[in-house]
């Protein structure tokens, strides 16, 4: 016997939300993707939504990091996405998917309404944490209203441990900053921690890069405190010399093992 909370077309079924966090490059979207097609292939009807803000990819479908597709509805709002679908087609769809929730305003209202009045289920990926891990847009305001939340994890650039965090390389500052593996990686806990304690202070540069390629060179080479002290004076300097952003990010390699092979710690300069 199906409860009778939905008036979807006069269809007696309840709906479901369904909520997939986690870092950046962990699989959401792979996930979400995965969970629209086995509804579809189950003789549901489904629409996928994205935000008309992330334009990495195509503006008509959702693309994972490691290219699959899946035809998409790319909107401002979600409000929108009844209207511009019109009301038979609406009332025909059993399951929505959303990417990127984070970028939605109206997600919480959308996604209330979808499942509780409109008997849909809504699947949604997206960021729970932006790169300073605070709460990103309203993607975590949904876990009271969720029949089941899914933490994934990615694999830590620095270290291959298990990611729960999303680090940005660059030194922009706005919350909302799109990109791929240009802008950011994900890390464990300790390599996003050592970033942030050298952070302190100097929020305009681009240090989570000398981080980086501290991390890579201790990791090399096992020259910790060194490689460390060599990336902090480089960092003095370009900062006095106020070329910080482009000089680190792109002299920092070449300098660091450069130093480091006059300092014995590196073989050789190839590579
Ligand atoms: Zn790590």
């Amino acid at each position: 016997m199906a409860a009778s909370t939905s008036i979807n077309g006069g269809r007696c079924e309840a709906g479901e939300v369904h909520v997939i966090i986690g870092p950046m490059f962990a699989g959401k979207t792979t996930d979400l993707l995965r969970r629209i097609e086995s509804e579809s292939s189950s003789g549901r009807n489904v629409a996928m939504i994205k935000s008309s803000k992330d334009t990495r990819y195509a503006n008509d479908s959702v693309v994972t990091h490691d290219g699959l597709k899946f035809p998409c509805w790319s909107l401002p709002d979600l409000t929108s996405f009844h209207h511009k679908l019109g009301d038979d087609e609406y009332h025909k769809l059993d399951v929505i998917g959303i990417d990127e929730a984070q970028f939605f305003e109206d997600l919480y209202e959308f996604c209330c309404k979808a499942a509780d009045h409109d008997g849909k289920t809504v699947i949604v990926a997206g960021l729970d944490g932006d790169y300073l891990r605070r709460s990103f847009g309203s993607v975590l305001d949904l876990i009271p209203l969720a029949d089941t939340v899914t933490k994934l994890t990615a694999r830590c650039e620095l270290c291959g441990k298990r990611a729960f965090f999303t680090l940005r390389k660059t030194a922009e500052t706005q919350t909302e900053l799109i990109g791929g593996s240009d802008v950011y990686m994900p890390v464990c806990r300790q390599h996003y921690l050592q970033s942030c304690n050298v952070l302190t202070g100097s929020p305009r540069v681009a240090f989570p890069l000398v981080i980086f390629f501290t991390c890579r060179l201790q990791f090399m080479y096992n020259a910790e405190l060194e490689a460390f002290m060599v990336c902090y004076q480089l960092y003095e300097e370009f900062k006095q010399k106020r070329k910080a952003e482009l000089a680190i990010q792109q002299k920092v390699p070449t300098l660091v093992v450069r130093l480091l092979f006059t300092h014995g710690k590196v073989n050789s300069l190839d590579g």
